[in-house]
């Protein structure tokens, strides 16, 4: 099948690209399963893909809307400087527990911050400029949170938001579940937005078919 294709191909990349991933993130993913976090974390190549952009532009502090175990916030936290800062969201007191855990496990607690609460009462409080923002939580939310994105991060930062494909079910019209519509709603607002310039790159993998917005602030 596909999937099973695709599974395949990302491992022969990562086995070359990325080979062992650090023991933190091992221990990350483990203790994720074991908490009962859902398996929903961005793929290995996608997360090393962030860790890059971050590195290429120098990130010192990152945003992130969505933070489950960690696993994401590890893998750009890495790419911060020593004296940088990421800040990520998680409404769950339970996921932001095993987060923690595994960030303080990886040696970053100095440079990570985990703010337990629905994104939008935490976006207001935070104040700019973050180098990028990666946006991967509830996606009904994702307007709020872009248009919170754009007044955080600097001119020149990027915006990610994950999820923008979804199997090619923001295309069909048929579809019309929160997550679907909350995608659709963002592609029109910036559709006719000044601030960002915005392309989607549709991605095949391990976690199917779907892809990520990258926008760069303007
Ligand atoms: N970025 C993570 C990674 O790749 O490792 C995965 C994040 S997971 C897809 C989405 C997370 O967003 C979940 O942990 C969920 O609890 C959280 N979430 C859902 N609604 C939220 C909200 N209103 N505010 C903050 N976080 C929320």
């Amino acid at each position: 099948t596909d999937i099973e294709v695709w599974k395949r191909s990302d491992r022969y990349h990562n086995e070359r690209l990325i080979g062992t991933p650090d023991a933190s993130l091992v221990h990350a993913v483990e203790s994720s399963a074991k908490g009962g976090l859902p398996n929903i974390a961005v793929s290995e190549a996608q997360a090393k893909f962030l860790q890059l952009l971050a590195r290429t532009f120098k990130a010192k502090r990152i945003l992130e809307v969505g933070t489950l175990g960690g696993y994401s916030t590890i893998w750009l936290a890495r790419a911060l400087p020593e004296d940088g800062e990421l800040i990520t969201l998680e409404i769950s007191e339970t996921h932001a527990e095993v987060a923690r855990k595994n960030i303080a496990h990886a040696g970053l607690d100095s440079k990570v911050k985990v703010i337990v609460g629905p994104a939008v009462e935490s976006l207001p409080k935070l104040e700019p400029s973050f180098d990028l923002a990666f946006i991967d939580a509830d996606k009904q939310s994702n307007l709020e949170y872009f248009k919170e994105a754009k007044r955080l991060v600097r001119e020149g930062g990027v915006i990610i938001v994950d999820n923008v494909v979804r199997y090619g079910r923001v295309s069909d019209p048929e579809q019309k579940d929160n997550a679907t519509e909350g995608v659709r709603r963002l592609l029109d607002y910036i559709k006719d937005d000044k601030e960002v310039d915005a392309t989607t790159l549709s991605t095949v993998g391990e976690k199917g078919y779907d892809g990520f917005l990258y926008a760069l602030r303007l």
